[in-house]
């Protein structure tokens, strides 16, 4: 049965997190019986508790190699692994408590206080035109995107400059004349890189949760 979607913490409304046992009921904590086939490590029974999981097919360039510096990092896997922290206080993240259930646990004022600081973002995205399509994005469909989008390179910037508290970049790359705080923005630029054609950027556009990625690229870095 899918009828207990409060109990999982899938924050993308994936359609397939769910359990693979949909027959009988799921039990928990069994972070091993569901199918999230998205990136999204939150896509967990948050009763287990478990550390992010990040399938290893995304440990790769660009998000990320073990030769790479830091910055690179940090400006790639860095930046998604803040992405998906953050989806567990986005606008739909923030309805779940913390034992996955889907309860108020936020004090009115607090919930005033999300709207009016989210409501900077509709305004913000809801400007942006798609050219090729002539279509704006929806800012309602991609806000929990965007904010995670939004939060996930700050932490990941600040991780990065906690790091070099303690640390010295020991690789330099070869005929690249940029400091390593460039080289974290330039890598979080290139992992952003899509084509689309234009029947793909229209479903993207009218259905999608996240907004095109010349924008998730751009708007984190331009406002
Ligand atoms: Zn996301």
């Amino acid at each position: 049965m899918h009828n207990r979607a409060s109990t999982y913490t899938c924050l993308s409304f994936h359609p397939l997190c769910l359990p693979i046992t949909s027959l009988p009921p799921p039990v928990f904590p069994r972070a091993s019986t569901y199918t999230c086939l998205s990136f999204h490590p939150l896509c967990l029974p948050i009763t287990s508790l478990p550390p992010p999981v990040f399938p290893a097919g995304i440990l790769q360039p660009p998000f990320y190699h073990p030769a790479f510096p830091r910055s690179l990092n940090y400006g790639g896997i860095g930046v998604v692994i803040g992405h998906e922290i953050t989806h567990g206080f986005d606008d739909r993240g923030r309805q779940f408590d913390k034992n996955g259930n889907l309860q108020q646990w936020w004090t009115p004022s607090d919930v005033s206080q999300f709207y009016q600081r989210a409501s900077c973002m509709l305004d913000q995205y809801g400007e942006y035109e798609v050219d090729e399509v002539g279509l704006k994005i929806n800012p309602v469909n991609t806000l929990g995107e965007n904010i995670a989008d939004n939060a996930g390179i700050k932490i990941s910037y600040q991780a990065y400059q906690n790091w070099r508290k303690n640390n010295e970049e020991t690789v330099m790359l070869p005929y690249v004349n940029l400091t390593h705080d460039q080289l974290f923005f330039l890598n979080f630029g290139q992992i952003w890189c899509e084509i689309n054609s234009p029947e793909a950027m229209l479903t993207k556009i009218r259905s999608g949760q996240h907004s095109p990625n010349r924008f998730r690229q751009l708007s984190v870095v331009l406002e």
